[in-house]
């Protein structure tokens, strides 16, 4: 497929608007600083993503738990993780327009003004910082997570006792992360607020090689099996310079961006860095005791680490299509079933009354079964087009015929064939459709 390019961002942003994906935050205030709010479409979306990502990590494995930890937790937890210390970012400001940059991301030069006087880089830490309680103190200091997977860290003991799972095995979760980004920016890619989809998968040290090795295919064939393009995907080991202080390898999954390539996903090989962290600073043994050997150890971890918001923004990229429908061009977005927003239009041909007790009775024998949208406006081609627009897999219409046959038309998005089904049948024929 071809790259993605910055007028099809504009385009797809522009759609994401203008369809109720995505909205800028705050708007009717002018908008607030890279923050995004997801409209009807979008948390449908969004939605999908993380529950395909639940499907394939959790539901489909014994050897994976979720977890479901909260946002705020004891300071204790950031200190003995290290981002208290370690999560920064190099900053730098432009002594002539004053704006403040990534050191990493600009080189020797300010990309607003073109200056070259810019500070000495310094380290300026990315967690959000608020108080609890009423007082406003050093002591009732805490902090938004910045990152799902010291819940899981900090879990580990409970979950290992409670689920009776031994190494290998994993605890998954999906859920809101929080970083005070120097340049937050390309919509939805680096924003301030956004969502990751983490496993963190627990094994017996020699085995980490193997589990990292496993990881990486089975992310990269995540994507392709929700239909991300292979070409449009890599991926990337990270250099020895690059690795957090944490890990021992790491791999990106990357996508090629308007802007070039960039992380979808990390997979890391965390090592005992964060169990013996946590046990080290919590005094509380966080390890395995193997009864069939009589060996205790603290397993190593591989995580793969995702972002929901931004892989919702990449499927988009990759989803949208034009093409020519009966002369007239048409714009589709090619989603996989399991990510479209609606799965099926229920479409009464005309708005006639004598239409709308049938139109409303298919409607309420599918929406049980599958998200449906409902829509009865407009002269029915242009009804088509809205609902390719938004990647509908699946219109059923219902017309003067349906009154005297009891069948309905159902017309296919990418095939544009349409097949006449008994009003009887039609959950069943669209569950199988839909099961591909
Ligand atoms: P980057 O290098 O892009 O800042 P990272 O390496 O810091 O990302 P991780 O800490 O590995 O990111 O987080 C895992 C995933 O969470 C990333 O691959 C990305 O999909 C997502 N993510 C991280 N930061 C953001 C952000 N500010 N906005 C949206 N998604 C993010």
């Amino acid at each position: 497929m071809d790259a993605p390019t910055p007028e099809l961002m504009e385009t797809v942003v522009n759609l994401c608007k203008r369809r109720g994906f995505v909205f800028p935050s705050s708007e009717i205030y002018g908008g607030f600083r890279s923050t995004y709010d997801y409209g009807p479409l979008g948390v449908l979306l969004l939605r999908n993503v993380k529950d395909a990502w639940w499907r394939s990590m959790v539901q489909l494995r014994d050897d994976v738990v979720g977890l479901d930890a909260a946002i705020l937790s004891s300071p204790r937890v950031w200190e003995a993780s290290g981002h208290l210390a370690n999560f920064t970012d190099p900053l730098v400001d432009c002594r002539s327009c004053k704006e403040r940059w990534r050191a990493d991301h600009i080189g020797d030069t300010c990309p607003n003004c073109g200056s070259k006087d810019l500070t000495e880089p310094r380290a300026f830490n990315m967690m959000f910082k608020t108080f609890v309680g009423p007082v406003e103190e050093g002591a009732s200091v805490a902090y938004f997570r910045p990152e799902t997977a010291q819940g899981m860290f900090v879990n580990f003991a409970n979950v290992l006792q409670t689920s009776r799972k031994k190494p290998p095995f994993g605890i998954a979760q999906t859920g809101k992360s929080f970083r005070n980004e120097i340049t937050p920016g390309n919509f939805v890619f680096r924003t301030r607020e956004f969502e990751q989809m983490e496993l963190e998968f627990f094994v017996p040290p020699d085995e980490a090689g193997t589990w990292f090795d496993y990881w990486c295919d089975e992310r990269l064939r995540w994507y392709t099996d929700l239909g991300m393009p292979a070409d449009l995907l890599r991926l990337r080991p990270h250099d020895p310079e690059e690795l957090s202080h944490y890990s021992t390898g790491t791999s990106d999954v990357e996508f090629r961006y308007p802007w070039g390539w960039g992380e979808l996903e990390g997979i890391a090989n965390r090592t005992d860095f964060d169990l013996t962290a946590h046990s080290d600073a919590s005094g509380q043994r966080l390890e395995y005791f193997d009864q069939a050997t009589g060996t205790r150890y603290v397993p190593h971890v591989i995580e793969p680490a995702a972002g929901a918001t931004r892989t919702m923004m990449a499927f988009l990229l990759a989803a949208y299509d034009t093409d020519v429908v009966n002369d007239e061009p048409r714009t589709v977005l090619r989603l996989h079933h399991r990510l479209a927003p609606y799965k099926v239009a229920v479409l009464p041909l005309s708005k006639k009354e004598s239409l709308t007790p049938t139109a409303r009775r298919v409607l309420g024998l599918l929406q049980p079964h599958f998200m449906c949208d409902y829509d009865e406006t407009q002269a029915i081609g242009r009804r088509y087009r809205r609902q390719d627009e938004i990647g509908t897999p699946f219109c059923v219409t219902v017309d003067f015929d349906t009154l005297d046959d009891d069948a309905v038309t159902i017309r296919d998005r990418d095939s544009l064939e349409q097949v006449r089904v008994p009003i009887g049948a039609l959950v069943a024929e669209l569950q199988g459709r839909l099961a591909t």
